[in-house]
């Protein structure tokens, strides 16, 4: 009864509740799982204000979910209506003045891409994975190595539209952005985003061997007086290896400038795309579990001692205090993670918290949702067990 409602709401092709459907809809790349109860795929702003009109007066537990990469469970819940966001998928309004675009928030990262590169652009934060939706980036306020000069979505979002909970349209700018951005579908499902892009530009890289991460620390703090610095990434000697470095620590530097040793275009573009796949390349040795934390600088050389003694790769963004390991089963990464707990150190701050990550997420982050709950999903319909 109450989804058969939901049937007439979106076109046939759009609405699933076969049990093929909902088992490819039951898990996400953390590896939970969870079978949903029905899957929708709007195509336009009025299907899903209705869709979400209809939820609140059933009290459904509504997922918005993107491509399902990613790693925290966010998108995964027994029972749940499901909407499939991948139906936005139009890019429109490509400004060359303002550099700007319109995006769908179900458009993938590689559909993107191939848009701008067209018109000589790209959207500077580029995660590993090339299907994310944009909608599930900005979602989880995904923070990649381009961060250090770009900063993150709060940054590069000029303007969301959004639906909240109770079905009410929302622009959002400025300020207000703080209210949808990085809160994992709890507060509004993004619809739209206006992006700022910038003109491709060839880059350069500098390779650093360092002893330790404190020498890669004092490299962070001459780099923070230089303009033009993409990112600092610091790698342990088997993360180096990885990337055919050497088997000694190095810290690499990119550049959107020419100041970098390395100016071979095929050589830089390799090695910054080695690094990009690095997590993945672990997850093939193993590694499926990954940790990261946000470190003030004097826990960054405990963090990596800590990886050393559990026999875990250390590297990651060290010019914006993100750290990543590995850990190569759950009890592993468990223990690892609340080993960081006990020195003060922050779990989680580059892909979100879902479910998985529950336990870890700050008092501070958890009260702020719960406050925007109340006025844009009091009825508890968004995204249950993701924050708060
Ligand atoms: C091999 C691999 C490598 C990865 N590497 C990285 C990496 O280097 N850096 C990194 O940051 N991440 C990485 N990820 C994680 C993943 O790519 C991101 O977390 C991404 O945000 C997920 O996008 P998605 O479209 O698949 O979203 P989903 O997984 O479908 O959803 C993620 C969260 O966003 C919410 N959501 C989705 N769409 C919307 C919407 N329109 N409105 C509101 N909420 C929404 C969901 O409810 C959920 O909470 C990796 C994943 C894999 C599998």
């Amino acid at each position: 009864m109450m989804h058969r409602a939901l049937r007439r709401m979106v076109a046939l092709e759009d609405y699933f509740e076969d049990e093929e459907t909902r088992r490819a809809y039951s898990y996400d790349a953390s590896g939970a799982e969870g079978l949903p109860a029905v899957i929708v795929r709007p195509r336009h702003n009025e299907q899903l204000r209705r869709i979400l009109v209809h939820a609140n007066r059933y009290k459904l537990k509504v997922i918005p979910r993107g491509s399902g990469t990613g790693t925290r469970a966010g998108a995964v819940r027994k029972d749940a209506l499901i909407i499939d966001m991948r139906g936005f998928d139009t890019i429109t309004r490509l400004d060359t003045q303002l550099h700007t675009v319109d995006v769908g928030a179900g458009v993938t990262v590689a559909a993107l891409a191939r848009a701008l590169e067209k018109k000589g652009y790209h959207f500077p934060l580029v995660p590993a994975n090339s299907v994310a939706t944009i909608g599930g980036l900005a979602a989880t306020n995904h923070v990649t190595e381009e961060s250090q000069l770009f900063g993150d979505w709060n940054d590069l979002v000029e303007r969301a539209e959004s639906f909240d909970g109770l079905g009410r349209f929302h622009t959002s700018k400025g300020k207000e952005l703080d209210k949808v951005l990085g809160k994992e579908g709890t507060t509004g499902v993004l619809v739209t985003l206006r992006l700022k892009i910038t003109k491709q530009r060839a880059r350069t890289l500098d390779v650093f061997e360092v002893d330790n991460p404190s020498a890669a620390l004092s490299h962070v703090e001459r780099l923070s007086h230089m303009r033009g610095v993409l990112s600092i990434e610091y790698l342990d000697a088997a993360a180096s290896q990885l990337l055919g470095l050497d088997k000694e620590e190095h810290l690499l530097v990119a550049y959107t400038s020419d100041a970098g040793g390395y100016k071979d275009i095929v050589k830089v573009e390799s090695l910054l795309a080695a690094r990009k796949r690095l997590t993945s390349t672990l997850w093939s040795q193993g590694y499926t579990h990954e940790i990261e934390a946000s470190l003030e600088e004097e826990q960054i050389e405990r963090f990596a001692a800590r990886c050393k003694q559990a026999g875990q790769p250390c590297y990651g963004h060290i010019g914006l205090g993100i750290m990543l390991t590995a850990a190569k089963d759950t009890k592993a990464a468990e223990s690892f993670r609340n080993g960081l707990v006990s020195i003060g150190a922050m779990v989680g701050g580059k892909h979100g918290y879902g479910r998985l990550l529950h336990d870890y997420v700050p008092d501070q982050v958890r009260k702020d949702v719960r406050k925007l709950k109340e006025e844009r999903d009091y009825n508890e319909v968004l995204n249950p067990g993701v924050i708060v």
